[in-house]
């Protein structure tokens, strides 16, 4: 039984509705729930070894439907060469995963030092059922992100995507469909918010990719249902451009951190701070590699930057630009919203920028790099940390050492050296997100599977029980 209501998705290269989705219903989620739930034993009880042998079979039927997830993620996100990349790097996943997974999840014993005669074994017990909640800036990789490791850890799962970008859903349940040991512990389902809302309310763990304000929504019902929420949330990167640093490969690293997937990204950076002394010659460099940047438009295989995937974003971007300059900033390039059926946005670089203006405050989620001047490390650090996120930031300097000395004291979990959002790039390098841009366990690293885990002891008495004597009140009693 599905919803009535259908939810209409726009070609973000036409501003046409030319898709729609039917939401699952509340009952289609907890029915769906439940069904993996009780497949799920089966699934954990499998060895690692069997479980990894399932995904790599995902990653082989995603190769062989490469060009229909492909076409479905285009039409999605309107590009091309970040589908591919999308699409390829989910292989690239399950074969890192499935590399580590058995050094990690290695079940350990021991004997207590206070009670010597007591062993125990501790053992890893799988969620039986992980949500994933997942937005739509890199619609597959950030539905599977959390998804390969939870299955590989022996849970189900069960993901919504966004509503935005929901063409993909179909390809990719097709290929899971050709796996029947995965189909039975792996559903992709259909909505918007309700249904998201249905899986919190339904799941033992859930994995939440998304705006700050959904989710503190996603949050709260999780906690009221005492059900773990890891919570992936957004962010306003600072880059600083120490004095001694390269400028010529800050400003190439810094532009590509910022546009790429046209400013559509968590880490992307967002602020950029220049040491006094490098600002005038990092700014021209900035502007005339910016200016060398092209949109996707009209041919969709050429150029660098794709459309803005949802096309309310174009109302936040402009706001801002247009707050910004009202307030003094200088647009040296860019600026204007390229209004071609769909709408695109051309990397705007800006000066004479303040924390009073909104691009240096509030995520931009844009191809925007507003750039301003410090005068030593305490200002530069200063600035980085004036910001209620704290995803990731990137700091440039001549030494290595140098860098990461001021990146120490930057509050933000994934810190870049002479180079920009290399989390976007990179993930085995664990790391929380501080501040409001996030909460719990690292997606990153060991932890991002080890998270999946609770944690279940056998303590085994090899001597004398105690006996409630030896507990007796009055002996206990002072002279
Ligand atoms: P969003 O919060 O609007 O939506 C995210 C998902 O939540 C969607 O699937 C949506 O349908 C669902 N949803 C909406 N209301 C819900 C509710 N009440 N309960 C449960 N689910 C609900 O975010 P978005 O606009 O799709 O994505 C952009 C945001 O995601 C940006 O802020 C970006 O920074 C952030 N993001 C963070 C990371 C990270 O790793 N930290 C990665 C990518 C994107």
């Amino acid at each position: 039984m599905k919803n009535e209501a259908k939810i209409p998705v726009a070609n973000p290269r036409t501003g046409k509705v030319d898709f729609h989705i039917t939401p699952a219903s509340l009952d289609d989620v907890k029915t769906e729930c439940q069904a993996l739930r009780a497949r799920q034993s089966e699934w954990s009880q499998l060895t690692s070894e069997h479980r990894a042998n399932i995904l790599l079979k995902l990653s082989a039927t995603i190769a062989k439907h490469k060009d229909e997830l492909i076409a479905a993620l285009a039409a999605d996100t309107g590009r091309y060469g970040l589908s591919i990349l999308e699409t390829d790097g989910v292989a690239a996943s399950i074969k890192r995963w499935i590399k580590t997974v058995e050094a990690m999840i290695v079940p350990y014993e021991g004997r207590s030092s206070s009670l010597p005669f007591i062993t125990y074994a501790v053992e890893n017990r799988p969620y039986p059922l992980v949500g994933v909640i997942s937005p739509w800036n890199f619609p597959l990789t950030l539905a599977l992100i959390d998804a390969v490791p939870a299955l590989l850890a022996g849970c189900a799962v069960i993901i919504k995507p966004s509503e935005v970008t929901p063409r993909f859903a179909e390809p990719l349940r097709q290929i899971i469909s050709e796996i029947p040991q995965l189909d039975a512990v792996l559903t992709v389902v259909d909505g918007a918010g309700e249904t998201g809302s249905a899986l919190v309310d339904n799941v033992d763990v859930v994995c939440f990719t998304g705006s700050v304000a959904t989710g503190r929504k996603v949050g709260e019902q999780a906690a009221r249902n005492f059900v773990p929420a890891f919570l992936e949330l957004g962010g306003k990167d600072p880059a600083i451009v120490l004095e001694s640093a390269d400028i010529d490969r800050a400003s190439t690293a810094i532009l590509r951190g910022s546009i790429i997937n046209t400013g559509q990204g968590c880490q992307s950076i967002e602020r950029v701070y220049v040491h006094e002394n490098q600002f005038d010659d990092f700014l021209d460099l900035l502007v005339t590699k910016a200016k060398a940047v092209t949109l996707n438009t009209p041919d969709i295989h050429s150029g660098h930057l794709g459309p803005l995937i949802f096309a309310r974003q174009a109302e936040i971007i402009q706001s801002q630009i247009d707050d910004a300059v009202a307030k003094g900033a200088v647009v040296h390039t860019g600026g204007k919203i390229v209004n071609a059926g769909g709408l695109w946005y051309p990397p705007t670089v800006l000066s004479n920028v303040s924390h009073n203006m909104t691009v240096m405050t509030e995520e931009t989620f844009g191809p925007v790099l507003p750039v301003m001047p410090f005068k030593d490390n305490d200002q530069a650090v200063t600035l980085a940390n004036d910001s209620v996120f704290g995803l990731s930031a990137s700091v440039f300097a001549a030494d290595a050492d140098a860098a990461i000395a001021v990146g120490r004291r930057i509050e933000a979990g994934g810190i870049s050296i002479n180079d920009a959002a290399l989390t976007a790039l990179m993930y085995e390098a664990e790391k929380n997100s501080f501040k409001l841009s996030g909460l719990g366990a690292s997606r990153m690293g060991a932890p991002g599977l080890l998270r999946f885990f609770r944690k279940q002891s056998f303590m085994t008495n090899t001597a004398d029980i105690f006996t409630i004597q030896q507990f007796d009140e009055t002996i206990s009693k002072p002279e």
